[in-house]
């Protein structure tokens, strides 16, 4: 969907990480072929195996992500109204971080919880997280240790290429917007349900993914409700009304990347016992019930015996 183009999206809720270069230390099986099985263990993921498991002992060092002279950081600086959003996909990233932010500080209150706003670090090439080293090779991610979303300004183009999505902005925004739906759960204490078990088709860990993608379509639902300051002064709503192709090119991304979709890609056939995602039609499901409701109650993919 489409901002307003007189929404003013300054502000430095997303920074840059260090561009180019190999991080040293991440082997990665070479080619495409590794590329794609590393982004099934991480895409849109929390990175859960990083976490410490002394939870007094997570004092790492490694969050510190020092913005760097880059392309990004001007790129990102140049960002500055809805119109600009509707231009580039940096720019789009960092309006739906702010639109997200300010959807949720406004929505967890109503239900006696304080929402924190989280920083995106959009980065080209590699940098580091307190989760590990982030790359185009392991995908967009949450990292509950540093409290940020870590997207690498390539992936939306891996996402149509390789994964076979479509390239519309709402396929962009409800990834950003499922990060998100990450923090939301790591702010209401949830992520611990994957981290207990996080493999198969009725999963700890593929429940709560499915819960991101359902808090992804419940923002979808109020986003043009929400409201920025308008360049113009006064307020306006972040993103212009929700067209059937934008709800389409959503439920194109969320299928893409379905545990079942991937994996009949990459090795011809179907393993629902290794899933951590869901699959391509339960992600378009759970999407969905969070775009229709609008209400974070029906987000509860914890109590269902089946959410496949
Ligand atoms: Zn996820």
């Amino acid at each position: 969907m489409s901002f307003n183009d007189d929404v003013n999206i300054g502000g430095s809720q997303v920074g840059s990480g260090g561009g180019g270069g190999a991080p040293g230390g991440m082997v990665v099986g070479g080619g495409i072929g590794g590329i794609i099985l590393l982004v099934i263990a991480l895409i849109f993921g929390i990175n859960p195996s990083d976490l410490p498991t002394n939870p007094g002992g997570g004092g790492s060092d490694q969050g510190q992500v020092q913005p760097g002279g880059t392309e990004q950081d001007s790129e990102l600086a140049n960002c500055k109204t809805g119109a600009d959003a509707n231009k580039s996909d940096a720019c789009r990233v960092k309006a739906t971080v702010l639109a997200v932010n300010t959807f949720w500080s406004q929505e967890l209150p109503k239900y006696k919880r304080e929402y924190t706003p989280a920083k995106t670090i959009l980065y080209n090439g590699s940098t580091q997280s307190a989760c590990g080293t982030a790359s185009n090779q392991v995908g967009p991610f949450y990292c509950p240790l540093d409290k940020q979303v870590y997207i690498d300004a390539s992936f939306f183009q891996i996402l149509t290429d390789q994964f076979g999505s479509s390239s519309g902005p709402l396929a962009q925004e409800y990834v950003v917007a499922h990060e998100y739906g990450h923090h939301v759960q790591d702010l209401l204490g949830l992520l611990d349900e994957a981290q207990k078990d996080p493999k198969g088709e009725q999963s700890g860990g593929v429940r709560i993914e499915l819960m991101a993608d359902c808090l992804a379509g419940v923002w979808a639902n109020h986003a043009t409700e929400t409201k920025g300051e308008s360049t113009k002064g006064g307020e306006v709503a972040f993103l212009k009304p929700l067209t059937d192709q934008d709800i389409k090119d959503a439920l194109s991304a969320a299928s893409s990347v379905g545990d079942d979709r991937i994996q009949e890609k990459t090795q011809g056939r179907v393993s629902p016992e290794s899933w951590t995602h869901g699959s391509a039609a339960a992600r378009q499901k759970w999407f969905t019930t969070g775009y229709k409701t609008g209400d974070l109650n029906q987000c509860d993919t914890l109590s269902p015996d089946t959410v496949e």
